[in-house]
């Protein structure tokens, strides 16, 4: 079928062509037949397999006796090893993954979208503007965070934020839609990187209510929150990846299609926290951006949906052993999620309200939306006292004394937030591979999804390199 496609287009092309120089062309022609007009990269952050698998069972449905198959079961075509070049070892960072997703070379780690000799590198997103695309970058992080920034950007550290920030503007604006947070550095008081959006024809938008007004055939620039987003369980739009996203194919479709990056940033950063209950939110978040896109696809069939993870994090386990002499022991084999899915609640943010008031056993179990035991509640008192007199310490501190302890400013929601993740991690049998409190990355294969046309490019087991190359061919790169 495609062999008689590729000749009835050839004969077509070659008719409508007699130069001999056009009749050159017609391999990039068959390409495009063979091409989507829209490709959608999405990745999420640190989702490695536990956490797609975790999902699976965190929506599970209670009442029926099988286990249902996710949005993610349904796409998955294989899996994509991750690993950065040889000079930063076997575990990647997000940029030094987001340069090999976004270019197809594997580089350091801190790296956006430069080289190991730090020479900036073609990505895929600046290609398809050349070629007459519209682009576009949908993200919960800060949109210079690094997986963004390794679509749209070129720097030797992720770190660099104003930088990276500012070459969005000094470096040519290379996308139509951006969505995500990051006022603390696009409103600056050296710079004000949205009146120079503005100025350059963009329309700011910066609540999400705004994303159903938006002028259309005008690019767009939407930052909801200082740096990255609010967790999926705190902001008022739970889902406003997928609402970010909806929005976004409206501004990008046009008739020479378009390429888009999304980006599940935080579940990397629930997964850092090793917050189980914020990283399953975040994944929620993601699937129902999957929801919405598979109907996308089945109305624009011309449209490439692919999923990865840049890497794990955390060393997430779905299930855990505790030691013999705790008496919540499960030594069982039980995973247990239900209070995941009720929380309406980051734990950070209750650490904060269990800081800042005297909660009841009562407004406790209210606030948190599931059950804590007089064992937990006693828990987090004594957490609360650990926190205030780590505070009072601090104060004493003389202004020499505290500088040497730089910016760390200790918060009596600190040992909080300790022990409310751990009461979740206990009642669920969650386990972390990381003994430090900001979980690390770990150098596991990570799934990939595909669906749409073309998805069939995306089987078997691959490299994340492989994911760049193979979009870049999809848009007739030779
Ligand atoms: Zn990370």
């Amino acid at each position: 079928m495609k062999k008689l496609l590729s000749a009835v287009f050839v004969t077509l092309a070659l008719s409508a062509c007699t130069t001999p120089e056009h009749s050159s062309n017609t391999s990039v022609g068959s390409n495009s037949l063979n091409s989507p007009k829209n490709i959608i990269m999405i990745v999420g952050d640190g989702m490695g397999p536990a956490y797609t698998t975790a999902y699976r069972y965190f929506n599970d449905d209670p009442t029926t006796v099988e286990i249902e198959q996710s949005v993610f079961d349904k796409h998955y075509v294989g899996s994509s090893s991750t690993y950065p070049a040889k000079v930063s070892g076997y575990i990647t960072d997000s940029a030094a993954a987001a340069t090999a997703l976004a270019t197809g070379v594997k580089t350091y780690n801190d790296a956006i979208s430069v080289d190991t000799n730090k020479k900036p590198l073609l990505t895929v997103l600046e290609w398809a503007k050349q070629q007459g695309k519209k682009t576009g970058v949908v993200v919960t992080s800060q949109i210079n965070h690094a997986t963004p920034a390794s679509y749209l950007s070129h720097n030797e550290n992720r770190n660099n934020y104003n930088a990276i920030a500012d070459s969005y503007i000094d470096n040519g604006i290379k996308a139509d839609v951006y969505f995500g947070g990051g006022w603390n550095y696009f409103i600056r008081e050296d710079r004000n990187l949205v009146n120079e959006f503005k100025a350059a024809g963009f329309q700011y938008i910066d609540d999400y209510n705004q994303l159903s007004t938006l002028v259309l055939n005008k690019p767009v620039l939407g930052l909801f929150g200082d740096k990255g987003l609010p967790w999926a369980l705190d902001d008022k739009e739970k889902h406003r990846l997928s609402l970010m996203t909806k929005a976004a194919t409206k501004q990008l479709e046009n008739p020479n299609g378009y390429f888009m990056l999304v980006e599940a940033s935080q579940i990397d950063w629930g997964g850092h926290g090793r917050d189980i209950g914020a990283a399953m939110a975040e994944m929620d978040d993601l699937a129902k951006t999957i929801v919405f896109l598979e109907e996308y696809v089945a109305k624009n069939p011309d449209t490439l949906v692919i999923l990865t993870a840049d890497h794990s994090t955390g060393g997430l386990s779905i299930g855990r052993k505790t030691a013999k002499s705790n008496k919540d022991i499960h030594s069982k084999y039980l995973w247990q999620p239900e209070i995941l899915r009720t929380l309406s609640i980051s734990p950070e943010e209750f650490a904060k309200t269990f800081a800042n008031n005297n909660l009841t056993l009562q407004q406790v179990n209210e606030t948190l939306n599931f059950e804590v035991s007089s064992d937990d509640m006693a828990l987090l008192l004594e957490s609360k006292h650990e926190g205030i007199k780590i505070f009072e310490i601090y104060q004493q501190l003389s202004e020499e004394q505290r500088q040497t302890k730089k910016k760390w400013i200790p918060k009596v929601e600190g040992p909080i937030l300790i022990a409310i993740k751990k009461i979740i991690d206990i009642k669920t049998n969650t386990g972390w591979g990381s003994i430090s409190h900001s979980g690390t990355h770990t150098a596991v294969d990570v799934p990939v999804y595909a669906f749409g046309k073309g998805s069939e490019q995306f089987k078997g087991q691959i490299d994340n390199t492989d994911i760049a190359k193979n979009i870049f061919t999809l848009l007739g790169k030779k």
